[in-house]
């Protein structure tokens, strides 16, 4: 049996709906999103909104899927999760197609491309490398953050150790210069 990509779902994220959910909360009427992206190489529209303590998701305009949300309290405020209907509690909930539904990473049975390739084989070990350096790439897009006070913030931090880990060392480097540079 071919497993299915959790590179190829298109997933939803608590985050994504974080800012909404407050506004939701805080007795804002008519709240409502919709978030564009691609599915099997096709347009996937998913529009949501909130109803009591559930998120009303729908794809391409197709038949809304209630999902509970539950509010895991922190000591500062609060996490949210998604109810998945086998009853887990997941921070991403993914959709194989559109006229699927929504549901976790387990029910689904999706696996993570990096763990279908053999590391041990060149081929396996060059494309590991690729793999991790373009997520990589995209979450250093995704840090707004480099510097705080002079130094370089910990998420960048953290970058650089995976980076050097997944054998970038020449980028590490670079950016060891640059501090050195700045605050030379
Ligand atoms: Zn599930």
């Amino acid at each position: 049996m071919t497993k299915t990509l959790v590179e190829n779902c298109f997933s939803l994220d608590t985050k994504r709906i974080k800012n909404d959910l407050g506004k939701f909360r805080c007795g804002r009427e008519n709240v409502e999103g919709m978030i564009r992206d691609n599915l099997l190489e096709k347009e996937l529209r998913v529009n949501y909104w909130f109803e009591e303590d559930s998120l009303l998701l729908s794809a391409n305009g197709g038949e809304p899927q209630r999902v509970l949300l539950y509010n895991h309290p922190l000591t500062f405020g609060a996490r949210t999760y998604f109810v998945c209907e086998c009853g887990r509690n997941a921070g991403k909930l993914y959709l194989t197609s559109p006229n699927g539904h929504f549901k976790c990473r387990k029910c689904h049975g999706l696996i993570y491309e990096i763990n279908t390739i053999n590391k041990h084989s060149p081929q396996g070990k060059f494309f590991y490398k690729m793999n991790r350096m373009i997520k990589l790439t995209n979450k250093s897009e995704a840090m707004k953050k480099i510097f705080y006070k002079g130094r370089y913030t910990k998420a960048f931090l953290r970058n650089l150790k995976m980076l050097a880990r997944a054998g970038f060392s020449e980028k590490v480097e670079d950016a060891k210069m640059l501090l050195k540079s700045i605050w030379a």
